[in-house]
C-alpha cells in the first residue's frame, strides 16, 4: 500500500520559526508517520538546504531561516513523509570511506554490507596485487570500497542494469578508482570463464513472499531485482555455488553477503559442490550472520556449468 500523507502547507506552518523550532517541527512530522530515525533524518534534510553550518544556527536561539528557503525544505520533507529513502532524496550515501551517488536504480548501500568488505580484506590481507569480480555491483559500493583498501588490485563489476552501471562508473571516477575498475553489462549466466583471485557479491536474498513485509522505504522505492531471492531467498546462492568456480582461479577466494538466517543453508549449498574449502561465516555489527566465504580447492574442468 502506498502511503499518501496529507500534504500540509509546510512553508506556511513554518513561518516565523527559528532554526531550533524548525528542526523540532520536522522531527515531529517524520516521527508521526513512523520514521524511526526521524531526528537524524531531520538534521540531514536541514543540512541539505541550509548547509553544514546549520548546527551553529540551531544553537543560536535568534537565528531564523530566510522565508525564501522554506519551500525547498518543504519539497524534501514532503518526499520523506511519503517514505522515500533519505538516500534518494539526498542523492548520495556514505559507505565505508566513500560518498556514493545512489538513486532508485540501485540498492542503497547498507552498513551491514561493510561486513562483506571486512571479510574480503581479511581474505586478501597479504596479497599485494590481484583481480576481483563483483557480481551485481549496483552502485559499485562493494567493489569500490574493496579497491580503495587494496591499491595493487583491479576489479570488474557486473550488473544487468545499464542505469546501475552508469552510476557505478560515475562513483568509480568520483572515488579516483576509474583506472582500476571496469564495469560491464551481463547476465551472470553469460559471463565467460575467468581466473579472478576474489569474487564478491551482495546478491538478492529476500524470500519472495517476505518482500511485502519490508519497510516502505525498501519495498516501494528500491529495485526489486536487487532484493528478490526467489521462493526461499536462496536462488542466487544456488546459482553462485554451481558457477563461482568458473570465474575463480585455483585457491582463489569468494565472499557473499547473506540474509541473517541463511548461513547454514548457503554453507550447505556451497559444501555440496565439493569444490571449496575453508567455508566460514562472519557477522555484521549487530552480531547477526551476514557473510559466507570460502576458497576454491581444485579446479575441476567441466564441472558446475549448469
Ligand atoms: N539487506 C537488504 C535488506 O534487508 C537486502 C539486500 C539483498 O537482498 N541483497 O533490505
Amino acid at each position: 500500500m502506498i502511503l499518501h500523507p496529507p500534504a500540509p502547507d509546510l512553508p506556511n506552518a513554518w513561518a516565523g520559526l527559528s532554526f531550533a523550532q524548525l528542526i523540532k517541527d520536522v522531527d515531529d512530522r517524520l516521527q508521526a508517520v513512523g520514521i524511526e530515525e526521524a531526528e537524524l533524518d531531520s538534521r540531514q534534510l536541514l543540512s541539505a538546504v541550509f548547509g553544514d553550518d546549520v548546527w551553529q544556527k540551531i544553537a543560536e536561539p535568534k537565528a531564523h531561516p530566510a522565508p525564501g528557503q522554506l519551500p525547498k525544505l518543504a519539497v524534501l520533507v514532503q518526499r520523506r513523509l511519503g517514505r522515500e529513502p533519505l538516500s534518494h532524496i539526498l542523492g548520495s550515501k556514505g559507505f565505508w570511506s566513500l560518498d556514493l551517488e545512489v538513486s532508485a536504480d540501485v540498492l542503497t548501500p547498507r552498513a551491514d554490507t561493510e561486513a562483506l568488505i571486512e571479510s574480503a580484506l581479511h581474505l586478501t590481507h597479504d596479497q599485494q596485487t590481484g583481480t576481483v569480480l563483483d557480481l551485481g555491483t549496483g552502485s559499485g559500493a562493494v567493489l569500490l570500497a574493496f579497491l580503495s583498501e587494496r591499491p595493487g588490485w583491479t576489479g570488474t563489476g557486473i550488473d544487468i542494469s545499464n542505469h546501475a552501471l552508469a552510476m557505478a562508473t560515475r562513483n568509480a571516477a568520483a572515488s579516483d578508482l576509474e583506472n582500476r575498475t571496469k564495469f560491464s553489462s551481463s547476465d551472470w549466466a553469460d559471463l565467460p570463464d575467468a581466473n579472478y583471485d576474489l569474487i564478491l557479491s551482495n546478491p538478492p536474498y529476500i524470500a519472495q513472499n517476505e518482500l511485502t513485509e519490508l519497510e516502505p522505504e525498501v519495498r516501494l522505492f528500491e529495485p526489486t531485482i536487487a532484493l528478490n531471492g526467489g521462493p526461499d531467498g536462496l536462488d542466487a546462492y544456488r546459482f553462485l555455488s554451481k558457477n563461482v568456480s568458473r570465474w575463480l582461479r585455483q585457491d582463489g577466494h569468494f565472499a557473499f553477503e547473506i540474509g541473517h538466517r541463511q548461513a547454514s543453508a548457503v554453507t550447505h549449498l556451497l559444501a555440496a559442490q565439493g569444490q571449496f574449502t575453508k567455508l566460514t561465516g562472519s557477522k555484521d555489527l549487530a552480531g547477526r550472520d551476514r557473510v559466507v566465504c570460502g576458497q576454491m580447492a581444485t579446479k575441476t574442468q567441466g564441472k558446475g556449468k549448469h
